[in-house]
């Protein structure tokens, strides 16, 4: 792939196609087109070795008509305010899709966090925190863990605003260590979510389940727990890959034993267990259910020609360009879309949100228990909307989900 394609292109095509269908008048485009608050800050950290180096971080909030703004905090060399954008905006249409009252945000900075010492990546945490703290609090703007961070770097955010306020303000941000206001659950939630929506899928005639071939691209938070819980529930896993590669096997990968490899530092690309592929290469994998868990644009207009998986499951943000979409529908593959399929770790932030606001803790099997309650009801209105305007499911979710932003909009007015 030369370079890389524009996610924020990507997320405006989206957002058109639904406002086009929708029949949306011309200020409520420019209205839901725009981010509303975009943050840049460029700060120092001290290194280890006495230099030091200046970064660069956002925080863009795209919409926070239905609430305070929610969304992750990705750590990697690619962030930049276009990535930052797209992934704000797509959080703005989940959350509608899902039902929870939050707006779409997104934050990040540019940075390759395995290059980082432990105090290094502490040290930047707090910084980039004190920088965007006059966006951020539990009724304006709740971050998450995305690619790159994790519940560590939550509590030292949470730590960082609360030493700012001067008492412990646990509901800042979720994907928290249980200890400080975490909840049963929220590691799992995304993949979990997947795993309920692949059952829905199935149950509607979209996939098999049980034995259906699984290829998962992206072996982190998402994927690999993504994996883990498709082949507890009786998927055959087939292909597994990271970023230095992967790993195949047609009868079908021990996951649990991949998983602790990697636990201990291993990289897929060195794994047992099968035979070794590059990611190229388990994209177009003979599967029923591929799911990409890694990043944004993976699948172009330039592979999506040489797929051979049934089903396509976003659990990454952004995974297909609008070009493979129209490839792959032409082709008459399924795609469950991201705003759908990876809902589950906001459903479960939200949550943790509500608890920490409460201070009162739930049971995992009743948190559990009420993820599955909200993707099943998403899936099934999405599903229906698809059926009912003959439209893809992208289609049908940015539709439910831009339409109740535009509602809401029109309900609250324009200030002043
Ligand atoms: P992570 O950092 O925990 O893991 C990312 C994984 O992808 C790693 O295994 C990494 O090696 C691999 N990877 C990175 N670049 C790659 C490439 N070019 N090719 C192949 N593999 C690559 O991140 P995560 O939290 O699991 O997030 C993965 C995706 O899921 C992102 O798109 C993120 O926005 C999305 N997402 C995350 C959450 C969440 O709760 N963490 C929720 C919804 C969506």
């Amino acid at each position: 792939m030369s370079q890389m394609p524009n996610p924020w292109v990507s997320a405006l095509t989206q957002f058109d196609a639904a406002a086009e269908l929708l029949h949306l008048d011309d200020a409520l485009r420019q209205i839901l087109r725009s981010c509303s608050r975009e943050l840049t800050v460029h700060f120092p950290v001290r290194l280890s070795n006495g230099s030091t180096t200046v970064f660069c971080g956002y925080r863009v909030q795209h919409n926070v008509v239905l609430g305070p703004a929610k969304g992750g905090i990705r750590y990697h060399p690619s962030v930049d305010l276009d990535e930052m954008r797209a992934m704000a905006m797509w959080m703005t249409w989940k959350c509608a899709v899902a039902k929870i009252p939050y707006g779409g945000a997104k934050g990040g900075v540019a940075v390759d966090p395995a290059k980082l010492s432990p105090q290094e990546l502490e040290n930047l945490t707090r910084r980039y925190a004190t920088e965007i703290a006059l966006l951020i609090g539990p009724q304006q703007d709740i971050p998450a863990p995305d690619m790159g961070t994790d519940a560590h770097v939550m509590a030292w955010i949470m730590d960082t605003y609360s030493m700012h306020r001067g008492y412990s303000v646990t509901g800042v941000v979720t994907g928290k260590p249980l200890s400080i206001g975490g909840t049963l659950g929220r590691q799992e939630a995304t993949g979990r979510g997947i795993v309920y929506i692949a059952q829905e899928a199935a149950r509607n005639g979209l996939t098999k389940f049980e034995g259906a071939k699984v290829a998962v691209q992206g072996f982190g938070k998402v994927g690999s727990v993504a994996a883990r819980l498709l082949a507890a529930e009786g998927c055959r896993v087939v292909g597994v890959s990271d970023i230095s590669g992967g790993v195949y096997n047609e009868r079908g990968l021990d996951v649990e034993a991949l998983y602790r490899c990697v636990q201990q530092g291993a990289r897929l690309a060195e794994a047992p267990g099968g035979d070794r592929i590059n990611n190229e290469e388990l994209l177009v994998l003979p599967v029923d259910i591929l799911v990409p868990a890694a990043m944004e644009s993976q699948v172009t207009g330039a592979n999506a020609p040489q797929m051979r998986a049934k089903m396509v499951l976003e659990a990454a943000n952004g995974p297909l360009t609008p070009e493979a979409d129209a490839v792959l529908a032409e082709r008459g593959i399924v795609v469950i879309p991201d705003i759908l399929a990876n809902a589950g770790g906001l459903v479960v932030s939200y949550f943790e949100w509500v608890q920490d606001i409460q201070s009162f803790f739930w049971e995992e099997e009743e948190i559990n228990e009420r993820l599955r309650r909200v993707m099943v009801r998403a899936f099934a209105e999405v599903k229906s909307l698809a059926d009912e305007r003959h439209a893809t499911l992208r289609e049908a979710a940015t539709m439910r989900g831009v339409q109740r932003v535009a509602e809401a909009t029109l309900v609250r007015g324009i200030y002043p």
